[in-house]
């Protein structure tokens, strides 16, 4: 039935069809605009360390800060009251070791983060990072045997740390890890503790990247020896990523995320039509950097830059956006 109109579209082209006249004026292109921004789509990352009155600006992301708990605090108000979709919270623990103890410590700086949020900005959605890369003293995501991340132990480490910011009131846990069978140790964790509520969104096809560079100095946890490429998948491999998902959501997963985001916006678009469940996509901090630099050697015009390299990701298939530009992109949308 569609053939018809399809022919008719075939014998009479120009000058019958001007595509143009949909584009004359900003209302009109507001009108038929195909994809559409909202500041709800939006996931803020944020840094917490320790201390008192801490706000240290990140050098290679400039407008991002590590923040002490009490300023976290005066960030995430700023955030609700945008209308931003939540923040996901990266933590940078007092001290480091082998065992990545402060990832999963019921006193660890994301659960005592967790719960001053809870306290002071209810409504504010809370999704935490589930790793232990920020809290091995070696930088690597888990439990290091002959010199490669052990799978199994650091499941374990990765379930008692979701269950740990569940009971801290997390409302999404979110790893990263890339550990085999991560998601099913977590639900089923999860789900022995009493959490079974507690949503998943797993970091499905995250690639060893080299756009994630300024984010390491922000969460402090660039790995100490050799690279994640044993664990990360490798930027070639399409197929492979949806082989990443299909697995995750079989073992309980409920979103889905693909980050980097722009590099990757195939793999946005070949997700969202293959898995009818929420798609989150992670514009890293290399792609935030790189338009930021740009912008300040006045290069390319950082508003616009910001609002298509978006525009792009939800044209891609995301409902769910983790982006650093969440602020600045809320105030701009009103
Ligand atoms: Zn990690």
């Amino acid at each position: 039935m569609g053939g018809r109109k399809r022919d008719t579209i075939l014998v009479m082209p120009f000058p019958v069809h001007r595509l143009r006249r949909l584009r004359g004026s900003e209302i009109l292109r507001n009108l038929v605009r195909e994809t559409r921004l909202h500041p709800g789509q939006f996931i803020l990352p944020l840094f917490v360390c320790p201390g008192e009155g801490v706000r240290r600006e990140i050098g290679a992301m400039p407008g991002n800060y590590q923040l002490s708990v009490d300023e976290l605090v005066k960030e995430c108000a700023e955030v609700k009251s945008l209308g931003i979709g939540g923040v996901i919270l990266f933590g940078l623990p007092e001290s480091k070791d082998e065992m990545a103890s402060g990832a999963y410590d019921d006193n660890g700086i994301v659960q005592r983060a967790i719960r001053a949020l809870r306290k002071e900005t209810p409504g504010l959605l809370i999704a935490t990072d589930v790793c232990n890369c920020e809290y091995t003293s070696h930088g690597h995501c888990g439990f290091v045997k002959d010199g490669d991340v052990d799978n199994d132990t650091t499941l374990q480490w990765l379930a008692r740390t979701a269950v740990s910011h569940a009971r801290a009131g997390a409302d999404i846990v979110a790893p990263s890890d890339m550990m085999d069978g991560r998601v099913w140790a977590i639900r089923k964790e999860l789900d022995a503790s009493g959490y079974e509520k507690t949503p998943i969104l797993a970091y499905s096809a995250k690639f060893a990247s080299v756009f994630y560079g300024p984010f390491r100095e922000a969460a402090e946890s660039a790995p100490q020896f050799g690279d994640r490429r044993s664990y990360q998948m490798d930027p070639a491999n399409g197929r492979e990523a949806m082989r990443e998902i299909e697995l995750d959501l079989q073992e309980g997963a409920d979103m889905i995320m693909v980050k980097p985001a722009m590099p990757y916006l195939d793999l946005i678009r070949q997700a969202r039509d293959r898995f009818d469940v929420p798609i989150a996509a992670y514009q890293v901090s290399g792609e935030y950097s790189m338009i930021v630099a740009a912008a300040r050697n006045g290069w390319i015009d950082q508003e616009r830059a910001m609002m298509e390299s978006l525009t792009s990701i939800v044209r891609a298939g995301a409902a769910i956006v983790l982006t650093y530009f969440a602020k600045p992109a809320a105030r701009l949308l009103g």
